[in-house]
């Protein structure tokens, strides 16, 4: 099915606006994508008439807010295939859930000496959290090298795994370079020594179909906002086994079944991981950005952003100074760059001059620049309202900028 980019376009405001007197072009969509009308709506409704707390009230509204929620919940355990609702936990975003994994699984179940394997292409949020574990634990953190065009070494990842290996954490797809990586391959290779894995979804999930339960990943983190949903909101999928053998993370209301001041018990999954009055709005009007996806299809938004990254590819590639950064033969619409002899950051700039929205720097994945000996790249990333003629523009406005230098 081929979409109507003009009609969807007509479903996000922010689009149509001017940025220094020129028309927004928004190609910053890996650090978070923008919202259709339905989402906002969905806030608007949730505080203007269903405002309530969820699951203890006994009135209508309560209810309903509760009904609504649920409805969500039942949504996501849809959009991954995950085997029951109950498996699927409402976070702040992808990095509370990756914390989350780490100081309840990885507390648990990772002791000293024990192994955690990432990759060089983790976002900070894949790094920091199982480097403040393997402190506290003793731990080794053991790094999966990349070639030139930014893929992982599956050979020398084969050999990273041992019977010591508890845990493989590894991107899906990169945000920095937007590579996918081979994670059916990956987890088949950990689950053969016995370590569970965790997939850090905040890139594939808006882009790539996703079945939990055909990865056979036993846990799944990804962020509302990188899915046309608002931010502030994550979810954690884990399988239920593994999420009933794990302490609760957070303490409070909604995760407990009894206090007694001599023993509290806790409450079943997932509530057991949802200390606290949860973000109930947000929850709710991820909803309808889960509803946006859906009525499209995943495999129509991604063949409309192949064919923006195939453009951006083709168009850019004349430029002089133009450096790609990232050649994967499998990606989602990621163009990183380099302008020779230029600093991510100024092209950023002069591309904002022209209404033009990128990203700049190091995209949070620090050990990755230094894997290319760079500080940063300049980003384009395409969401399914961009258009040929935007990256166009965005090609024009680049070759302007580069000839100052080259
Ligand atoms: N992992 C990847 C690959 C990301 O791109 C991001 C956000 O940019 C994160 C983790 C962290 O997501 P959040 O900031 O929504 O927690």
């Amino acid at each position: 099915m081929s979409l109507n980019i003009d009609q969807i376009r007509g479903l996000f405001p922010v689009l149509h606006q001017e940025v220094h007197g020129k028309p927004l072009i928004y190609f910053d969509n890996a650090a978070t994508t923008q919202k259709p009308q339905s989402v906002l709506d969905a806030l608007s409704n949730y505080y203007g008439r269903d405002n309530s707390n969820i699951h203890r009230g006994a009135h209508a509204l309560a209810d309903r807010a509760t009904q609504y929620y649920e409805e969500t919940r039942e949504a996501v355990r849809e959009f991954v295939g995950a085997k029951e609702a109950a498996e699927i936990i409402f976070t702040k975003g992808t990095t509370e859930s990756i914390n989350l994994v780490a100081q309840t699984f990885g507390r648990k179940f990772i002791g000293k000496d024990d192994e955690i394997v990432i990759s060089t292409m983790e976002h900070h949020s894949n790094i920091v959290p199982w480097q403040m574990l393997c402190e506290e634990k003793g731990a080794v953190l053991k790094i999966i090298p990349i070639n030139d065009a930014g893929e992982i070494h599956f050979g020398e990842f084969e050999k990273l795994l041992s019977p010591k290996t508890k845990l493989v954490s590894i991107v899906h797809a990169s945000n920095a370079l937007g590579t996918i990586n081979p994670v059916r391959k990956v987890i088949d290779a950990a689950h053969a020594v016995g370590a569970r894995v965790l997939l850090d979804g905040a890139q594939s999930t808006s882009h790539l179909e996703i079945n939990v339960q055909d990865l056979d990943c036993d846990f799944l983190a990804f962020s509302a906002h990188k899915l046309y949903g608002p931010t502030g909101l994550g979810v954690l999928y884990g399988k239920r086994e593994i999420l009933e053998a794990m302490p609760p993370f957070l303490g409070g209301g909604e995760m407990i079944k009894e206090v007694t001041f001599e023993k509290t018990t806790y409450n079943e999954i997932p509530f057991k991981f949802e200390a606290g009055t949860p973000n109930i709005a947000d929850v709710i009007a991820f909803k309808s950005a889960l509803d946006f996806i859906k009525q499209y299809g995943k495999p129509a938004i991604k063949a409309h952003e192949d064919a923006l990254l195939a453009h951006a590819n083709e168009t850019m590639k004349p430029i002089r100074g133009f450096i790609p950064v990232g050649t994967a033969e499998e990606k989602v619409s990621v163009l990183s760059f380099n302008i020779n002899g230029m600093h991510s950051f100024d092209v950023g700039q002069m591309l904002d001059a022209k209404g033009i929205a990128v990203r700049t720097g190091h995209h949070c994945t620090q050990p990755l620049m230094k894997r290319f000996g760079i500080e940063g790249t300049v980003r384009a990333s395409f969401a399914v309202y961009n258009t040929k003629s935007e990256v166009d523009k965005m090609a024009e406005g680049l070759a302007q900028i580069a000839r100052f230098k080259n």
